[in-house]
């Protein structure tokens, strides 16, 4: 009898693996790409979630960069020099604290040089191509734009550069590596004064689900594998600490609530933010996002309203004057859109090459050929902070297409293309450039290089 139960029981864990495999394999077959968002407010954001974690983990120098990934599912992971953290992740998490915690434990992993060892793996595995777009009505905007030109852009998602990441490599991590990350980011969060019962609060949330039979393992679990010491390990380190207790400054508090409702507003429309917001549905992160859905569902003249509203209680959120400035351009008032943009500039005080780069798309959706040079000016400043905006070359084009400079329109698309690491339009580009532009110039010498680099 008891031989039998044994057997039972090794065949029922037998199967189990089988299962997860097999749920493993499907996630691999399905050959995802990752899509990458690019957002001025939420990439300041965790920027500043992140700079006091890399610092005391000693990685501030190493270059590290967080990309926020389109998935709404809660996940996040390392590969190379980023981490990757979902949009799902940020409006699963009710603090700041959540989301610091979850980049702790990544940064564990990447001071760990746990990727090191697991980067013999790469090979076998399959890789993922990434597509950036930008969140919000500016991709749109830009994307309506493309059959002028003849960019290779569909509603304004791009194919950025496209550097090989392997799942395998995110899904192999092995315990005693998940106990040192943990130990790492309980020493982190200690240091920066910080509580770790927001990364309790994920770990302890993934282990209790992955408890219950027949629920599709969440792609942070299959990275992180969840075993009860561990949570345990976790809970009795996290409660040690003096700051357990602590909460998030409320400013940061309030850019996270924001965050969310920006997230929320793109993923899920109106009933997504009136779920999200049931009990403070006149908040200023509520209305936000209602502005968001109302102007993404075509009602961009009710969206404009409630943004005047939110710029009166908050005069210096730069996002709400890039949010009105995305929208009347949507209204096509091009000329109010510039002042928007521009105001946004100067007080987004993270300085993103994104907005300015907005700014110079409306100087151009102006069609003002007395604007074209502040168009190429606001444009050039953008790209300089943000060098592989595709968006931002295809305006730049267009804006020396105003200013009637048709090779360093050609000049800007051929290196729009180039960065994304797509060489024959841009040698189509180029080619074009160099019969346009005058011979000895550094822009012709930019011209040809390209035709003769990169193939
Ligand atoms: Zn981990």
């Amino acid at each position: 009898m008891l031989q039998i139960n044994r057997f039972y029981r090794s065949l029922f864990s037998l199967l189990a693996v089988l299962i997860y495999l097999l749920s493993t394999q499907l996630t691999l077959a399905q050959g995802r790409r990752i899509a990458i968002v690019r957002d001025a407010e939420i990439e300041s954001l965790l920027k500043d979630y992140a700079t006091p974690i890399f610092k005391v983990a000693g990685l501030q120098s190493k270059g590290i960069e967080i990309v926020l990934v389109n998935d709404n599912n809660f996940n996040a992971f390392v590969s190379g020099r980023r981490v990757f953290i979902n949009t799902g992740a940020i409006v699963q998490a009710s603090t700041p604290n959540e989301i610091i915690g979850v980049i702790a434990h990544e940064a564990g992993h990447l001071a760990g040089n746990h990727q090191e060892r697991l980067r013999a793996q790469l090979d076998a595995s399959r890789t993922l191509a990434i597509v950036g777009m930008l969140l919000g009505a500016g991709a749109l905007v830009a994307g309506s734009t493309s059959n002028s030109n003849g960019a290779t852009s569909a509603g304004g998602a791009i194919i950025a550069s496209a550097p090989t990441i392997a799942t395998r490599s995110v899904l192999n991590y092995k315990r005693g590596e998940e106990i040192n990350a943990d130990t790492a980011a309980l020493k982190y969060l200690n240091k920066t004064k910080q509580s770790a019962n927001g990364m309790l609060k994920t770990f302890d949330r993934f282990a209790q689900q992955l408890a219950l039979a027949g629920v599709r393992p969440n792609p942070y679990k299959l990275s992180h594998p969840l075993p009860r010491e561990r949570i345990n390990l976790l809970e009795k380190g996290a409660k040690q600490s003096k700051y357990f207790n602590k909460k998030d400054p409320k400013a940061l508090q309030a850019r996270h609530n924001m965050a969310r409702a920006k997230i929320a507003a793109f993923a899920g429309g109106l009933p997504a933010i009136q779920r999200l917001f049931k009990s403070s549905p006149n908040s200023v992160p509520a209305l936000y996002g209602r502005a968001i859905a109302l102007d993404n569902s075509g009602r961009s003249n009710e969206a404009l309203k409630i943004l005047n509203q939110l710029i009166k209680k908050q005069p210096k959120n730069a996002y709400l004057y890039e949010l009105r400035g995305e929208v009347q351009l949507k209204l096509r008032q091009a000329d109010q859109a510039v002042k928007s943009f521009a105001t946004a500039v100067k007080l987004d005080r993270s300085k993103s090459g994104l907005i300015k780069a907005r700014l110079g798309f409306a100087y151009v959706a102006t069609g003002n050929r007395a604007n074209a040079k502040k168009a190429v000016s606001a444009l050039r400043a953008g790209l300089q902070t943000n060098p592989n905006n595709f968006n931002a070359y295809r305006t730049l084009s267009n804006a020396y297409a105003l200013a009637g400079d048709v090779g360093e329109a050609e000049l800007a698309m051929a290196e729009g293309h180039f960065r994304a690491g797509n060489s024959r339009d841009a040698k189509v580009f180029a080619g074009r450039a160099v019969q346009k532009l005058i011979p000895g110039k550094p822009s012709w010498q930019r011209a040809k290089d390209i035709l003769t680099v990169g193939n």
